[in-house]
């Protein structure tokens, strides 16, 4: 086994005529459980087909799985805190906006609010925190990003955990569930949605899920709905596009949201995070009524802000989280999750950071002001790129990161449409913290770690987005 490689602790291949049964049985356990999408090219209503999922768990180190749980709630805060300070968003924002549109706009918005007062003080967060292992520094997690918008899976994810339970049972590894952990991501997130909502103080009030027109997600999306029934029948959930709130909503004297005869108290964005769900200004301007509105915001344009690549950048500069969080420990902690990050800037720092770029481009990944995978660029287009760029002020926009480079793990990715079996391939996994926070500058009324995720891609891949096909959903296996 070479040194980067995990070790695995279900015995592996699993003979063919096995594991083809297993295949064939999990994919109707998927559909059973509901875990499956819209497919790409066919957006009838009535067809979705399973989700691409890890047929059994793949290891992460206990102790570091362990230390990002209890780590969660303290990145809540760090991002509350930050949000809230407008001096170093404005910093961080000021050159990007100059250049790249989508992130001018999201500022827009943030400023037009602030001019005309934020009537909402408490805002509403859905995180995740995402890591790989570094196997370059003794195989601890290293944060990829935090997002703070449209975090998805926290549905169908704890499904795959029950779904590795049940695996394991069936292949006679009883003895192995315990390695396991629970995963609440779902009720987690559904209990904060309806924790915000609440505090909004209207009980005849409704949530509306901001979606597009065509969900591909769909069943992921649905499960929050469903369990935001379940936890209280009451509480009306609508699902509204930007197109419905341009058309039909609008604010009453009291700045409350209002559509289709509804008093909105919260709005749950499952869109809004890229350039494609704003078509027009029209879209723009729908997210602008929301963010005026008194209805709460998960997230709100603060938490959006605080969750870009170039805040991640800017927080990982010496000095930086020490202004937010008091507990040495706590910020030791904190700093140690981060890789190097560099901004680009006509500066010292951004001069070093296109030397190194140019001449050491497999060492870093370089990204945009972008959410939902596929921006990045990695290896020789990191040079490539860098050529491009490095007189012109577009090189603002972005930022440079180390490229963390993760242990490898053998498994099996079923993917809709492929042969069955699958072949047994060299992984990477991904893990990710959901945490929730609810509160406004002086006062955190929820802050919690709910759940996991674990998406796993084939190690030769740079990417590994479900969305986009690349990656598969999996659950943690903790040695
Ligand atoms: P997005 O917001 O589009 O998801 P990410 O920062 O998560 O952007 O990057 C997308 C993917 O690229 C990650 O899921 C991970 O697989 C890979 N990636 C991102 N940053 C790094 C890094 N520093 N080292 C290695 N891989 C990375
Ligand atoms: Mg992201
Ligand atoms: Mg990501």
């Amino acid at each position: 086994m070479s040194q980067n490689m995990l070790p695995r602790h279900i015995p592996l291949p699993i003979p063919n005529e096995l594991l083809q049964e297993t295949v064939s049985k999990s994919k109707d356990w998927m559909v059973a459980h509901g875990c499956a999408m819209r497919k790409k090219n066919d957006y009838s209503e009535d067809t979705v087909q399973i989700v691409p999922f890890i047929v059994l768990p793949s290891t992460i180190p206990r102790k570091e799985f362990n230390k990002v749980v209890r780590l969660q709630t303290v990145l809540n805060e760090l991002m509350h805190r930050v949000a809230h300070d407008h001096t170093f968003l404005e910093e961080c924002f000021k050159d990007a906006i100059e250049v790249d549109d989508f992130s001018a706009n999201l500022f827009k918005i943030y400023e037009a609010v602030r001019e005309e007062g934020i009537c909402q003080a408490i805002s509403v967060g859905l995180f995740r925190s995402d890591y790989l292992l570094h196997s370059a520094s003794n195989n601890v997690l290293k944060q990829v990003e935090l997002n703070t918008v449209s975090a998805s899976f926290s549905g169908i994810g704890p499904c795959i955990s029950q779904f590795h339970r049940y695996i394991l049972e069936e292949l006679g590894h009883h003895d192995k569930i315990k390695n396991l952990p629970e995963n609440n991501a779902l009720t987690g997130s559904a209990q904060g949605l309806l924790d915000a909502w609440k505090l909004y103080g209207d009980s005849d009030s409704i949530i509306i899920f901001l979606v597009e027109e065509i969900t591909h997600n769909i069943c992921d999306q649905r499960m929050h709905e469903f369990e935001i029934r379940r936890l209280n029948p009451r509480v009306k959930v609508l699902r509204r596009t930007f197109t419905d709130i341009y058309e039909r909503a609008s604010l009453n004297a009291n700045k409350e949201l209002i559509i289709d005869g509804y008093t909105v108290g919260l709005v749950y964005f499952r869109i809004g995070y890229e350039p494609a769900n704003y078509p027009s200004q029209k879209d723009w301007d729908a997210r602008l009524l929301i963010e005026r509105s008194r209805a709460l915001k998960c997230p709100s344009i603060l938490y959006h802000l605080a969750g870009q690549k170039k805040v991640q950048q800017a927080l990982a500069q010496p000095g930086v989280v020490d202004r937010y969080l008091t507990e040495t420990d706590k910020i030791n902690a904190i700093k140690e999750l981060f890789v190097g990050l560099y901004g680009l800037e006509f500066n010292e720092m951004g001069e070093r950071a296109v030397q190194m770029a140019l001449s050491e481009p497999e060492r870093f990944v370089l990204k945009p002001q972008r959410e939902g995978g596929g921006f990045n660029k990695y290896g020789q287009d990191v040079k490539k790129f860098m050529l491009e760029v490095q007189n012109s002020k577009e090189r603002t926009a972005w930022i440079m990161m180390e490229r963390i480079q993760p242990p490898t793990v053998m498994g099996y990715a079923v993917i809709a449409g492929q042969p069955n079996p699958p072949p047994l391939k060299e992984m990477v996994s991904e893990l990710g913290i959901y945490g929730v926070l609810i509160g406004s500058a002086d006062k955190i009324n929820v802050n919690e770690q709910v759940g996991h995720l674990v998406r796993t891609k084939s190690s030769s891949m740079d990417e590994g987005g479900i969305l986009a096909g690349a990656g598969a959903l999996d659950s943690p296996y903790l040695i």
